[in-house]
């Protein structure tokens, strides 16, 4: 792969934050995610349905190898809960009328040299262009309006389809079945062209630069390979961590130390994040390198700590019921909701009968956070401010 090669869409919102990425993660080997085999064992059932006019439930039961971006190949099969988010996935492109490209290689060169990627599915119809796409992970919500992936899967359209029609405006859908999240945003032509030459081109230019600048930040950071072991991350880091207590290193008095004042705690709520997350990527780093034989001075593996466990758990349960009665040695539990689901499908009546959805806990978000606030109200709680 050419360097050029590497600016790809999927890392945009990383390289255009932080240019140095693209060189300090270049000689990191990635070790591959069970989790992103997965969606691409979902997209290969997505674009066998689109392609042969099928539905996700065809495939079930079925095994679908994926290799591994470490070489690993893993198997998955195809469960109710594939089968139910491709199902969904599908179903959006097919309402959408005009023509459909499935899994269509797409040019941005135009902007970013030596750029290319695959969009999932591309629609032409009367003037706009909509590109969707699938994204099979539950862990972080991803949002459409300023996606630089969407973004520049959409100049890719503009740049190989305007020879075909006069293209006005972009739809750019991320569908997320699993969070039941769909996502569209509408964006002008000149709009887009505007953000690719003012934004992307020059970020672009800055990550091939000969020494481009390392510029951490939660986004960027959180799964770039290069974070337990970059220098910069780890200065911004221990400098914001102690930026918040604008007294340090003086003398402290009794009345400076009582307590922090809530615009100090807000100053370092935002870098909690990238700090937890950093400590965890130092610490997996130098267990890395101990692992393979390297020396981290003052350090060295362990045998950890574990927990009896039974040798035969079969053997030991029927050795205790000589002792104990039934009801104590064995315990009984309902399944989970997603394994019946993952039984009688997503739709089961019976799941649908027997479930609820409890109010979620209060939990702390920036004010640029989309969901809405709760206001206080000392006599019932919190409630959503309308
Ligand atoms: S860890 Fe952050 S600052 Fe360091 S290279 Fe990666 S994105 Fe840039």
């Amino acid at each position: 792969m050419t360097a050029h090669a590497k600016l790809s869409a999927s890392g945009a919102h990383r390289w255009m934050n932080c240019p140095a990425s693209i060189s300090l993660e270049e000689h990191i080997p990635d070790s591959g995610s069970v989790f992103a085999a997965e969606g691409t064992a979902a997209h290969d059932v997505a674009e066998q349905c689109l392609r042969g006019g099928t539905n996700a439930d065809d495939y079930l039961g079925e095994v679908i190898s994926v290799t591994n971006d470490d070489g690993s190949v893993l198997d998955f099969v195809v469960d109710q809960e594939m089968v139910d988010a491709v199902q969904l996935y599908i179903d959006y492109v097919r309402d959408q009328p005009g023509k459909l490209l499935v899994e269509q290689r797409v040019d941005f060169s135009k902007w970013v040299p030596g750029g290319f990627g695959t969009a999932d599915a591309i629609i032409l119809h009367d003037g706009t262009i909509t590109v969707v796409d699938l994204k099979y992970g539950k862990g972080v919500q991803v949002f459409v309006e300023g996606n630089p992936q969407a973004m520049i899967y959409g100049l890719g359209c503009l740049n190989d389809f305007e020879f075909l029609y006069d293209f006005e405006k972009l739809k750019l859908v991320i569908i997320q079945p699993r969070m039941d999240h769909i996502d569209e945003w509408e964006i002008t032509r000149d709009d887009l062209e505007k953000w690719a030459d003012i934004e992307l081109a020059p970020a672009a230019k800055n990550a091939l630069s000969d020494d481009p600048i390392a510029k951490p930040g939660e986004k960027q950071c959180r799964f770039c390979k290069a974070k337990g072991s970059c220098r910069a991350l780890a200065e911004f880091n221990v400098k914001t961590a102690v930026s918040g207590f604008t007294a340090v290193g003086e003398p402290l008095t009794l009345k400076d130390m009582a307590k922090l004042t809530n615009a100090e705690i807000a100053m370092l709520l935002p870098q909690l994040d990238i700090l937890t997350n950093w400590v965890k990527a130092v610490k997996a780093y130098a267990f890395g390198e101990l692992e393979a034989g390297r020396e981290v001075p003052d350090y060295k593996l362990v045998t950890g700590r574990s927990d009896r466990k039974w040798i035969d758990e079969e053997a030991a349960g029927k050795a205790l019921a000589r002792k104990l009665t039934a009801a104590v040695v064995f315990t009984r539990k309902v399944i989970g909701i997603t394994a019946a689901e993952k039984h009688l499908g997503k739709n089961s009546l019976i799941v649908k009968k027997h479930t609820h959805k409890p109010k979620g806990k209060p939990a702390i978000a920036p004010t640029s956070d989309k969901r809405q606030a709760l206001e206080i109200d000392p006599t019932e709680g919190f409630k959503e401010v309308a």
